[in-house]
């Protein structure tokens, strides 16, 4: 069982979360290359280790999270909000 520490709603099953996708991609300009968004869209890292992911708290408050999860255990390592404005709220 993995449990996702909500800023909001607090300590949380996973199955109350929807996957959303890694964290470290950035996307290309709309202007950019085909090939460029092939990359970003196809090709993945995978990772062995603490990787960044997008979570949305789809059965609670759905907010979009960033989380850093091990890959090889599970374990959650930090979660904070996507939107930087949250971020500032939820800092300790
Ligand atoms: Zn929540």
């Amino acid at each position: 069982m993995i449990i996702i520490k909500c800023p909001y709603c607090g300590d949380r099953d996973h199955s109350e979360f929807s996957y959303g996708s890694d964290a470290s991609i950035v996307y290309p300009s709309l202007d950019a290359p085909e090939k460029d968004w092939v990359e970003a869209v196809f090709f993945r890292e995978n990772i062995k280790g603490i990787q960044r992911e997008t979570w949305q708290h789809s059965n609670g408050c759905r907010m979009w999270l960033e989380v850093e999860r091990s890959t090889i255990t599970h374990e959650i390592k930090s979660v904070k909000p996507c939107h930087t404005q949250l971020q500032k709220v939820f800092e300790k």
